[in-house]
């Protein structure tokens, strides 16, 4: 029978590796790397974060992408959402006709154009159980570049699930890994879900816990961020915390000590195990990046830019641990900056709209702090190195020689 599923790579590293490099390689940031992180131009100097950009997953996920379109020269090549969070690296894959499935209007993706002679790529943050027994059930190919670190989390809430808990997710509930992620526990009769996004719903479901909740209220808030049939009265008994793999860490832990503290109020110290269990799914290379930016911003900065899509959850969150030390700059692209016009147009933390503004950099000598979220491409963080330089009158090229 012919293989229709993949998860392990074509072998065909040698063809892409080319088209890669051009695509996104960057000879300013191998600089600035060579320089101990610290280029120093002019009366400007950059300091780049030690851990920055592409992870091993999104690595992983475009490489098997071009890969697949190798492989696959003359079959349609669909992608379920998008590869990684990343405007530019979305653009190229649909320039190589790589054809984007979106959801319709919050609703399930449209795959009504999906053949059995088709093939479908699956994204790194993975797609639902309910999506993947739909696409299952076409025949299509299915390459499936979801990264070991969702798995892991995948593998959590089945487990809670599969015991009896609530998983309580610390994540978005609109983002693709999060609704793969908490799937997963309605793969069990009787498995549940509830996501939390941050600290404050947290609090509301230690409330409930301890008996100090509103039923209606609490149905309300997290009215899309519930298993079909959630009973806070009953599914609140014993709950397993696991977290979305990008979330601020410290944020997630304090998230699991104040559940447990809460089933301890409620049941007692001795019982807390039989109720709560917990599990720090943060992967290694957003706990990287939050330690490498921690340590960049613990030196005098004078501006901070962090590069990444607006929607990418670890590009976020480095912006928001950098916001209280330095002037805080998240931009989607490098073509945010306009050296010509002396603006940049970025998204400040915790804001859904974009603002531009003009002469954002301060006169005088400058210590400019970058990092990029996962997602982001090497080539990208160049331009932006180059685009601030530029901004300023300067030119990199007697730095790359
Ligand atoms: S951010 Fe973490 S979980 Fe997401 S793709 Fe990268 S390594 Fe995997």
């Amino acid at each position: 029978m012919e293989q229709i599923y993949f998860r392990k790579g074509f072998g065909l590293k040698g063809a892409i590796e080319g088209a890669l490099v051009a695509d996104y390689h960057s000879r300013v940031v191998d600089a600035v790397r060579e320089r101990g992180y610290c280029l120093a131009l002019g009366d400007l100097t950059f300091r780049l974060a030690r851990e920055f950009g592409f992870c091993y997953g999104v690595d992983r996920a475009v490489e098997y992408a071009y890969e697949t379109r190798t492989k696959f020269p003359d079959r349609h090549v669909f992608l379920v959402g998008e590869i990684i969070h990343n405007p530019h690296v979305n653009a190229k894959l649909q320039s190589m006709g790589v054809e984007f499935l979106s959801r319709e209007a919050g609703g399930d993706f449209d795959f009504t154009g999906i053949t059995a002679q088709d093939v479908v790529l699956l994204p790194a943050f993975g797609v639902t159980v309910k999506d993947f027994e739909r696409l299952r059930a076409v025949g299509c190919v299915m390459v499936d570049t979801t990264c070991g670190s969702v798995l892991n989390v995948w593998k959590r809430v089945e487990s809670y699930a599969r015991d009896g808990y609530t998983a309580v997710i610390h994540g978005k509930a609109y983002h693709e890994e999060t609704k793969a992620t908490s799937s997963q526990a309605t793969k069990f009769p009787g498995g549940r879900y509830l996501v939390v996004r941050d600290m404050a719903e947290a609090r509301i479901v230690c409330d409930y816990i301890e008996g100090r909740g509103d039923r209606a209220s609490f149905l309300a808030t997290f009215a899309q961020a519930m298993a079909d049939g959630f009973d806070p009265d009953r599914d609140l008994e014993r709950v397993g915390v696991a977290n979305q793999t990008t979330m601020l860490s410290g944020e997630s832990l304090a998230i699991a000590e104040e559940v447990r503290k809460s089933m301890a109020v409620r049941y007692g110290a001795a019982s807390v195990a039989e109720h709560f269990r917990t599990f720090d799914t943060i992967c290694s290379a957003t706990q990287e990046r939050q330690d490498a930016v921690l340590k960049l911003i613990a030196e005098p900065l004078d501006v901070m830019v962090v590069i990444g899509g607006y929607n990418s959850s670890n590009t976020t969150h480095l912006a928001a641990i950098c916001q209280d030390r330095a002037p805080t700059f998240h931009i989607e692209d490098s073509a945010c900056i306009d050296p010509e016009a002396g603006t940049i147009r970025f998204r400040p933390v915790f804001a859904h709209a974009e603002e531009q503004r003009a002469d954002w950099l301060p006169a005088g000598p400058l210590t400019i702090g970058i990092t990029a979220g996962a997602s982001t491409p090497n080539n990208k963080i160049g331009e932006t190195i180059e685009r601030i330089a530029a901004t300023r009158g300067l030119s990199l090229e007697a730095v790359l020689g």
